[in-house]
């Protein structure tokens, strides 16, 4: 049965990926036709190198086979749908009301949130019991973890199935409860804050900081995380849970971010966020 991923960019593509590089079959939908185009590039890119460096035992061609991407979601025959768009509350709740009302009760339907209650997508649906959160981590492919959010209305049935599915795809996963920023976002928030404060008060150059944290066993520096996530979704899910938490000071965004994505500096992906990238 394929799984339906709303959202073809940085994650939808990711989690896409992961799927038809394990055996399943994706629908990857996107309205927008050139993020759809993006996507699939990336992915035969991806998957081709992959086959390449001996990751993949199947030729990107035959993994690809199994990808459809497209601009309408089906409905027929699916089992779970992934929602994958931009951080917005109204626009996921727009689309959890949607799909709610189009899927059979019996089909799972999951957000790849960052920091949104699970609880305020679920309010929007007649049948709560099917909705809950599945946060993968950028890059898909790479990164481990995934959070099973189970918001206050999640069947059990629903965290057996999370369970299934991420172990099909090679994840571990782990349940955690539906709080601002999960669990982790939320310890990662003062990773960010506190480094953003540091350096913006002079206490330390950036690159060092950076350097410092990863000599101390962190994989990545701060700094070099944000650009990598993004310095807008890393905004983004600052502000989430900062207002979420009722604007609990240990989360206040740093002018700093907000200054970054209004010039559009938004990290590798735009080839300059707090580094510049060629
Ligand atoms: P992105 O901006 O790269 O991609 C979002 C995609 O959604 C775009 O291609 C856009 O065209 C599409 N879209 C917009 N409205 C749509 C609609 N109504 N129907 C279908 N597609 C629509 O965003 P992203 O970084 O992939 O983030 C997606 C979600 O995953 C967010 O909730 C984000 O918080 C979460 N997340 C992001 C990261 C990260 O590191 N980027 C990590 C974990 C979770």
């Amino acid at each position: 049965m394929p799984t339906v991923i709303i959202g073809s960019g940085t994650m939808g593509s990711g989690i896409a990926e992961v799927i038809v590089a394990r055996g399943g079959s994706a629908v990857l939908v996107d309205p927008d036709a050139s993020a759809r185009e993006r996507a699939q590039v990336r992915i035969a890119k991806n998957l081709s190198r992959s086959f390449e460096k001996g990751r993949l035992a199947e030729r990107a061609e035959d993994c690809l086979a199994r990808l459809e991407m497209s601009g309408t979601a089906p409905v027929d025959g699916v089992e779970w749908v992934i929602e994958a768009v931009p951080e917005n509350v109204q626009l996921k709740q727009r689309l959890f009301g949607e799909l709610d009302a189009q899927y059979p009760e019996t089909v799972w339907l999951a957000s790849n949130t960052s920091s949104i209650a699970i609880g305020r997508l679920q309010s929007r649906t007649r049948h709560p019991e099917r909705v809950g959160g599945l946060h993968f981590f950028n890059p898909v492919p790479r990164m481990q973890l995934v959070e099973i959010i189970r918001g206050l209305e999640t069947s059990e049935d629903y965290l057996a199935a999370a369970r299934t599915l991420t172990e099909r795809l090679g994840k571990t996963s782990v349940v955690v409860p539906d709080r601002p920023g999960f669990l982790v976002n939320r310890v990662a928030r003062s990773y960010y804050l506190e480094a953003l404060r540091m350096v913006d008060e002079g206490e330390a150059p950036m690159a060092v900081v950076d350097e410092i944290m990863e000599g101390a066993g962190f994989p990545m520096g701060p700094f070099r995380v944000m650009d990598l996530v993004g310095v807008d979704v890393n905004l983004s899910v600052t502000q989430s849970v900062y207002e979420q938490t009722y604007y609990d000071e240990r989360y206040r965004p740093h002018p700093w971010q907000e200054d970054l994505v209004e010039r559009g500096y938004w990290g590798r992906k735009s080839g300059r966020g707090f580094y510049r990238y060629e």
